[in-house]
């Protein structure tokens, strides 16, 4: 870390031990998420880190946004990853949108006076989303959607959704994008999931019914929506990344301190030998993956992106959420598995991480993609 980013992430450290850790407790029992919060994170400005200053961002590279997220994922998984999905919102409009959508979505949403949410996945279509349903039919002035989407992190306190609907045939080359904002005519939230962790981030079902959308609100052309869906994957993976890593080391800190002090057998649990070949594995795992997350994150500040390294770094780094978490509450014993202490947590929001942004099985298959690709060509 340079002196400038550990200015960034020391004082964004204040504003989360003041203004998110005193209400995780009782808001992930009650599942609320707060929006002074998010506008909080708003006014230092990481809701828009990336983005160039002309549309109110930061203008910062993403390994700075990755330390940025892993902070945050320090104190809280869900807000997080509310400030990656939106942010992943302001990267797409950034990418495909024309000077008008530009002007008009993206300084609410990098000042985090609004919230982005990304709608891609269908109940029959997660991981093969491109076999989508939800169509939009081309009618006098825009299109008509109708359709529903399935689990949409943010559904229901977004106010710009990225919603790919089919304008064409079967396949990718059907699909088109489209910015949809709540209070649209036609467009209603569906139930709200009962997860298992991340019950600070509301996940919705989208439901669109005669929506209309007009002309201007299309991104690129039509048939072009799977090209937006999938520009903005890489970036998302590492974004998953980086707050797996910040889970992964909340856990490891709160699992050494409590074994510097828990005592049995009249000495302190850090001393049996056990438990320390435990913490260094799970020191050793997070840092790896704080590694080959800024490597990923290296490649998507230079001019040559590199997808497998991003796969990989979703892939390690959420992996090693899970087993850090896990052995963390191990470490802790009987209390680890209360909310007494907020491992339990940790491990409840580190699952999720191996499924979302392409699932963890999706990584090692565009992994094996790029192997056979990179042998064959040197064989
Ligand atoms: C809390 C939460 C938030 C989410 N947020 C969003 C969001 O904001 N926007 C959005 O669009 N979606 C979102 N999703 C949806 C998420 O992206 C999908 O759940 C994910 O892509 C997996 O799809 P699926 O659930 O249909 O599982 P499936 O695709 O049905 O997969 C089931 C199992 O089969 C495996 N599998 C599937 N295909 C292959 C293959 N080719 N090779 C090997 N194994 C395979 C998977 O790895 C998995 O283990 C969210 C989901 C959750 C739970």
């Amino acid at each position: 870390m340079n002196d400038f980013q550990k200015e960034l992430v020391m004082n964004l450290r204040k504003f989360c031990q003041d203004s998110i850790e005193p209400h995780m407790e009782h808001d992930d029992a009650d599942g609320k998420f707060r929006m002074e919060i998010f506008q909080g994170l708003g006014e230092y400005g990481v809701t828009g880190v990336t983005l160039p200053e002309e549309y109110g961002g930061m203008g910062l590279s993403y390994q700075d946004y990755c330390y940025v997220l892993e902070e945050i994922a320090k104190f809280s998984v869900p807000y997080a990853v509310t400030v990656s999905v939106s942010s992943m919102v302001q990267t797409i409009l950034k990418n495909y949108g024309n000077e008008a959508q530009k002007a008009k979505y993206l300084p609410a949403l990098t000042s985090g006076q609004e919230i982005g949410a990304f709608a891609l996945s269908e109940s029959h279509a997660g991981s093969d989303a491109a076999n989508l349903k939800t169509t939009a039919k081309k009618v006098e002035g825009g299109y008509m959607l109708n359709g529903t989407k399935m689990w949409i992190t943010s559904g229901g306190i977004a106010k710009t959704y990225i919603v790919m609907a089919r304008t064409g045939g079967e396949g990718a080359k059907g699909v088109s994008a489209f910015i949809v904002r709540d209070g649209d005519k036609g467009f209603s939230f569906g139930k709200a999931e009962k997860k298992m962790g991340w019950k600070t981030s509301p996940t919705r079902e989208l439901v669109f019914e005669n929506c209309f959308v007009p002309t201007e609100n299309l991104l690129l052309s039509e048939g072009e929506g799977f090209k937006v869906a999938m520009g903005g994957l890489d970036r998302g993976r590492v974004a998953i990344a980086a707050i797996g890593v910040g889970c992964a080391q909340r856990a490891l800190d709160e699992a050494v301190r409590y074994s510097l002090t828990r005592q049995q057998f009249k000495q302190n649990i850090f001393d049996f030998q056990g438990l320390q070949f435990m913490l260094s594995d799970m020191a050793t795992e997070t840092e790896a993956s704080r590694l080959l997350v800024h490597s990923a994150a290296l490649s998507l500040d230079s001019e040559t992106p590199n997808s497998k390294l991003c796969s990989m770094a979703k892939l390690k780094a959420t992996d090693t959420a899970m087993q850090v978490t896990t052995d963390a509450v191990q470490v802790l014993g009987g209390v680890g598995y209360t909310s007494e202490y907020p491992v339990e947590r940790f491990m409840r929001d580190a699952k999720v991480l191996q499924i979302v942004e392409g699932t963890n099985q999706i990584q090692r298959v565009v992994i094996a993609r790029h192997l056979k690709k990179e042998y064959e060509q040197h064989a």
